[in-house]
């Protein structure tokens, strides 16, 4: 374990940032902290990178306590959206600087620095760029050269504070993408702040899902995505339709469609709410299936490769959304106005009190 944190808390006057906070990163893993605006994610990696101090609690390096080691000891390198390049140095010196300013001691050669520097531009797929300046690059360019930057001092950890939230989404894809191969190839240990949770989900080989400074949830991205341990997560983590729900002798009742729940069989609560995400129901055109629930369909949205439908039920209020791929849309042959029937493949409930 190269990362522990341990019961870390911290507070801006009455506004509690970071509650209570134990944490393990895992050596050469790429962890992301995702949560919405506020949760604490940006002031935890802070924490961890030695800039803000924890009110209480402890940071242990590699086994050591790191909690009151200044930044500069700690040997992290940092990639943040708005860590900008040094404008009046090449690509070639702004990578180089932080092997420049070393110590006469520690320094490498002159001959050693230009063989590093050229291997991790070539690593970022950048060293033709060596001789320009960032204001001739692009944006994602730049936050590869931070990144090559970052790597030159080879860091114990790796910090990256929403790197490419300045980016259009394309390049924001494509970015995350080449991250995640750069980082099957270097196994440096790594967090990652981000409120995108394809992004977290995408590259990570751990997510941290955080609210109001707390941790609701850790895991690989398919545990938090497979099994939300809250409605918090399962929220937050993707589009949901949520139903009011009456849980009698193991089955969960919405309206008359009944989910077997043999997990809820001995609970004394009778009210829950069920979480359904879009893509988690089959539509089908007839009645030809029992256990599914009529809705008759009110919009269609069609994104890409993707139809979005909203569909009314007889009783609720609410509107179901559901998504299913264009071409199996096309095969129901349903239009606007048409009735459909909805069967859930997969849901979870969760009782009122959660
Ligand atoms: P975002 O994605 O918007 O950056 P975040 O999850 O990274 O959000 P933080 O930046 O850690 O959240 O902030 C958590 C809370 O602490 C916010 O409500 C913020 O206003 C508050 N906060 C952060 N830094 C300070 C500070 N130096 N002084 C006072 N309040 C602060």
């Amino acid at each position: 374990m190269s990362i522990r944190i341990h019961q870390i808390n911290k507070r801006f006057k009455d506004f509690v940032a970071v509650d209570n906070v134990t944490l393990e990163l895992p050596e050469g893993e790429l962890t992301a902290l995702l949560g919405p605006s506020g949760s604490g994610k940006t002031t935890l990696l802070r924490i961890i990178a030695g800039l803000e101090q924890p009110d209480s609690g402890r940071i242990e390096f590699y086994g050591e306590d790191a909690t009151h080691q200044h930044v500069s000891d700690r040997g992290v390198g940092f990639v943040f959206q708005h860590y900008a390049l040094f404008k009046h140095m090449t690509v070639y010196e702004n990578v180089a600087y932080g092997l420049t300013v070393k110590p006469r001691r520690f320094r490498p050669s002159k001959d050693e620095i230009r063989k590093k520097v050229m291997r991790l531009l070539e690593l970022v797929q950048l060293d033709w760029t060596a001789h320009r300046y960032p204001s001739q690059l692009s944006g994602g360019q730049r936050q590869r050269i931070a990144l090559a930057r970052a790597l030159a001092v080879e860091p114990k950890v790796l910090l990256l504070d929403e790197p490419f939230g300045a980016l259009d989404a394309k390049v924001r894809a494509e970015l995350r993408r080449w991250l995640r191969r750069l980082h099957d190839e270097i196994h440096v240990t790594s967090v990652f702040v981000t409120h995108d949770q394809e992004e977290a989900l995408e590259v990570s080989d751990r997510v941290v899902v955080m609210n109001q400074g707390r941790v609701e949830q850790e895991g690989t991205p398919e545990e938090v995505y497979d099994h939300p341990a809250n409605p918090f997560v399962y929220q937050f983590l993707g589009n949901v339709n949520r139903f009011h729900t009456h849980i009698e002798s193991g089955h969960a009742r919405i309206g008359n469609l009944s989910i077997p729940a043999p997990e809820l069989t001995d609970v004394d609560q009778k009210s829950g709410l069920t979480y359904i995400r879009p893509h988690d129901f089959e539509v089908l055109a007839e009645k030809s299936a029992e256990n599914a629930i009529h809705a008759v369909i009110e919009t269609v949205l069609v994104v890409g490769p993707t139809v979005r439908l909203e569909l009314r039920t007889d009783s609720a209020d609410e509107l179901i959304h559901v998504e299913l791929p264009k071409h199996r849309f096309r095969e129901l042959g349903l239009l606007q106005g048409d009735d459909a029937w909805l069967k859930p493949l997969n849901s979870r409930i969760f009782l009122a009190s959660a």
